[in-house]
């Protein structure tokens, strides 16, 4: 579901995401921006349909249960990730609030990092979403976290 650069001339790198069927697609396939009813079913139909034929589907599924909060992947939605992780976490984790946890490790993590600073270098937000392997929600989040922390009449 993200982009790997690669300089592999075959276009394998190794990496699962070199094989996946939504290489080439627009970001905005697999994380539509529709809130909610039969326009954003069409855009997850239609994302669902191109995981189906993924070579890298179990790959790219077990990918986002741990990381990807946001966006069709694995040919499951973001709503339909989140009820499986409810289904199969422990009674152990569930006291932790595995939840909080792992929004709290987002957003601390390394491509957080980065991609505020390609955000402050004035990168475009598609293309940091896709170099960050999150949504561009996530990057939109980012934006206005960048913008409450400028100091005043800090930029963007
Ligand atoms: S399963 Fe879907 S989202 Fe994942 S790599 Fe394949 S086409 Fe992309």
């Amino acid at each position: 579901m993200t982009t790997v650069r690669c300089d592999d001339a075959r276009g394998d790198c190794g990496d699962w995401r070199s094989r996946a069927a939504c290489r080439g697609s627009e970001p905005e396939t697999f994380f539509p921006t529709a809130a909610g009813g039969p326009e954003l079913a069409r855009a997850e139909a239609a994302a669902k349909r191109i995981c189906t034929g993924c070579p890298v589907r179990t790959e790219c599924l077990a990918w986002a249960m741990e990381v990807l909060p946001f966006g069709i992947a694995g040919g499951l939605s973001e709503a339909e990730r989140a009820e499986r992780r409810r289904a199969t976490r422990t009674p152990r984790r569930r006291g932790l609030g595995r939840g909080v946890a792992m929004a709290k490790a987002h957003r601390a993590s390394p491509g957080r990092d980065a991609g505020l600073a390609a955000l402050a270098a004035g990168g475009d937000r598609t293309q940091v979403a896709i170099d960050c392997g999150v949504s561009r929600r996530t990057v939109d989040r980012w934006a206005a976290a960048l913008v409450a922390e400028a100091p005043a009449g800090g930029a963007r």
